[in-house]
């Protein structure tokens, strides 16, 4: 599966917010947005002229994108799926993007990163209601589990991980850390998504 393995900073600085999209990172005073959080490039810390809403609806789609650690063709399918479905386009599309897998273990806490947890999947480690599931992309229903095999041997970091940090799942996820299992409680509503970003210039901007 095609993926961006360029500089993560670069993004965060690339867009004006932090991405998170290095775990620990993010928080401590090495994160590049603290040190240097000007645009990157030659002119980056040039005054930039005021964006169209073009630029503005171009910069929320690819805040968005770049959080979830999407390729455009990737992206703009679960735009389409989103728009298909009943109910607020921008707000299916964040749903949607928030029950994919390996979000779904990213939130849990298990991993620091989206993409650790689409190693994680990529890798076999991941199991959805019994049965090995390697696409990260896939979405999760509720009532169905997510479980990190118990064969893996990616089991030891995350228990270490989950004692040292003691992350907080998110609410509409039931985890296990003892069996390294996740239930999808409910379908998270757009309230439980604690994102800044404006998912209606999105629409506005595919709406074109
Ligand atoms: Fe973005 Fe800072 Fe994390 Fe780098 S360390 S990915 S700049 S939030």
């Amino acid at each position: 599966m095609a993926r961006y393995t360029g500089p993560k900073c670069k993004l965060c600085r690339r867009e004006g917010v932090k991405l998170y999209l290095k775990g620990q990172r993010c928080n401590s005073n090495k994160c590049a947005m603290e040190r240097r959080p000007d645009p990157p490039g030659m002119h980056g810390r040039r005054r930039r002229r005021r964006s169209s809403s073009y630029g503005l609806q171009l910069r929320e789609k690819q805040r968005i994108r770049r959080t979830y650690g999407l390729l455009e063709a990737q992206f703009f399918n679960f735009y389409k799926k989103a728009e298909q479905s009943k109910g607020i386009t921008g707000h299916n599309l964040l749903i949607m993007l928030e029950t994919r897998l390996d979000n779904v273990l990213f939130r849990s806490g298990f991993v620091a990163t989206r993409q650790q947890a689409r190693q994680l999947i990529r890798h076999g480690h991941v199991s959805v209601d019994g049965r090995k599931v390697d696409i990260p992309s896939q979405i999760i229903d509720p009532e169905e589990t997510v479980r990190v095999r118990e064969k893996s041997g990616m089991v030891p970091q995350i228990k270490f991980r989950l004692e040292k940090l003691q992350p907080q799942a998110v609410n509409w996820l039931e985890v296990d850390n003892k069996k390294l299992e996740i239930k999808v409680a409910r379908r998270p509503q757009r309230d439980d998504i604690a994102l800044p970003f404006n998912e209606q210039l999105v629409v506005e901007l595919y709406s074109r």
